[in-house]
């Protein structure tokens, strides 16, 4: 394994931090340096109890290594821990969360000026798009919340929270939310709000936002798009396939955005973030708690968000990584991205060309996510395949995923239509989502031929 960098880059700013709060009396923490040694020995013995998700032969689920720059300006945060609830528990990391928002709404598309959008860091993905629905339920009581079956399971669930009635709109071969069925249950006329996916979870397909945004013309509604994991794509549309780069193109005429920075923007777990296009919803989450601490009269973060307190290093990392690495079209964090998609569309290209595989007959992947079947006489026996195989390239530190698909999505056009069949078999799924798959690929290639050998024989 490489040297780790974070430690070093970590003891040059803890003593600059220090230094800046110097003039302090000096105090004394009791602390049993020995017994914390023997605590972290151990610790790090059980930490080894995982894949190693940082290394580029981990290519399944959806994880991403944070960047050392957002491990370093998180510990470095921990000196202070601030609370990003009110001003008075972090006064620092407030700002730092306001600028990082700014940040990304302007990668959506939204004005750099701060009071022509509301948004917030929050802990995750899912509490991102709680409060999104939640605002949609606040402004169309009653009404239906409607998302693709491929749409992150989460928003089912969150309704149920809610109370607000949800509809699945059947996907089609490539995972996209079918816009004949979508416009079928629009005609019912009591439908709230849509959840436009930009990257499901499952295959990285993309909503059509473009054709959801003239449906909505017709029909209106709310659009809520959850790009938990493939907001960031907004940054390379010339890596992207046109339909692709047309719903990206249109994400400022989204009335609420989801993404996790925890995802595709390289920080630690506890980082996902919610925007919305009218800053007049922050009405909702108006509160008059009578201890809170808000003793200055600027707009505390608690005030718009409904989870109370926060970590304030969440924005201190995310700060310093796009400080480090701007939103930028071209910019480094971009060609990182385009890196990722590079290495997908490699991938599926070999598998397109080896009769072992078949990936999806509906066309390559839209962002870096790779779904493919092993060819065998059967269903059955394809899914069983796939298990073993999986198994055998984790035996050379090849780490894939496994996911359940529509069989209708291999099969040519005329297949059933709108992924409907109830049928799903097992495949095989790699997300390639770090900058070194794309010099990795090789070597990923080379270890799913032999476990493949090594399963099914020459
Ligand atoms: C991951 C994901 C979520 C859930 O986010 P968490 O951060 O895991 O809570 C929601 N929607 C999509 C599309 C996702 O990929």
């Amino acid at each position: 394994m490489i040297h780790d960098p974070v430690p070093n880059m970590l003891a040059q700013a803890t003593e600059l931090l220090e230094a800046e709060f110097g003039s302090l009396p000096a105090y004394e923490t009791a602390i049993n340096a020995p017994a914390i040694a023997e605590v972290l020995e151990a610790t790090a013995h059980r930490l080894a109890d995982n894949y190693p998700y940082f290394h580029p032969l981990y290519a399944g689920q959806m994880l991403k290594p944070p960047h050392p720059v957002a491990r370093a300006a998180y510990a470095l945060a921990m000196t202070v821990n601030p609370n990003n609830h009110a001003r008075d528990g972090g006064r620092a990391s407030t700002e730092m969360e306001i600028e990082a928002v700014r940040g990304i709404a302007t990668m959506f598309g939204w004005t750099e000026s701060s009071d022509s959008y509301l948004g917030h860091l929050t802990s995750s993905g899912t509490i991102a798009n709680l409060e999104a629905l939640w605002v949609a339920g606040q402004l169309a009581p009653g009404r239906r919340i409607l998302g693709s079956t491929q749409a992150h399971y989460t928003h089912n669930r969150i309704s149920a929270v809610l109370k607000l009635d949800y509809t699945s709109i059947p996907a089609d071969h490539r995972g996209r939310m079918s816009m004949e069925a979508l416009e079928a249950e629009l005609r019912k006329g009591d439908v709230g709000t849509v959840v436009v996916t930009m990257g499901t979870t499952g295959v990285g397909a993309v909503d059509p936002l473009d054709e959801v945004l003239t449906l909505k013309e017709r029909y209106g509604f709310r659009v809520h798009v959850d790009g938990a994991y493939g907001g960031y794509f907004r940054l390379i549309p010339e890596a992207l396939e046109e339909p692709a780069r047309r719903a990206y193109a249109l994400t400022a005429k989204a009335d609420s955005i989801v993404i996790d920075p925890h995802k595709h923007g390289l920080q630690p777990y506890g980082c996902g973030c919610v925007l919305f296009r009218d800053p007049g919803i922050g009405r909702f989450y108006k509160h008059d708690s009578p201890f809170t601490y808000f003793t200055s009269k600027q707009l505390h973060l608690g005030e718009i968000s409904l989870e109370c307190s926060r970590a304030g290093a969440s924005a201190v990392a995310l700060w310093a990584t796009q400080m480090l690495l701007p939103l930028t079209l071209g910019g480094e964090f971009a060609r990182g991205l385009a890196r990722s998609r590079a290495a997908a569309l490699e991938l599926d290209r070999r598998l397109r060309e080896d009769d072992r595989f078949q990936p999806l007959v509906a066309g390559a992947p839209a962002l870096d996510i790779v779904v493919w079947k092993l060819n065998a006489e059967n269903e059955d026996v394809t899914s069983a395949l796939a298990n073993r195989v999986f198994l055998a390239c984790a035996e050379r530190d090849l780490h894939l995923a496994l996911v359940e698909l529509p069989l209708a999505w291999f099969r040519p056009a005329g297949g059933t239509a709108n992924g409907a069949a109830a049928e799903t078999f097992t495949c095989l799924r790699s997300v390639l989502m770090k900058p070194e798959h794309e010099a990795w690929l090789d070597r990923i290639w080379e270890r799913l031929s032999s476990a493949y050998v090594d399963v099914v024989g020459e």
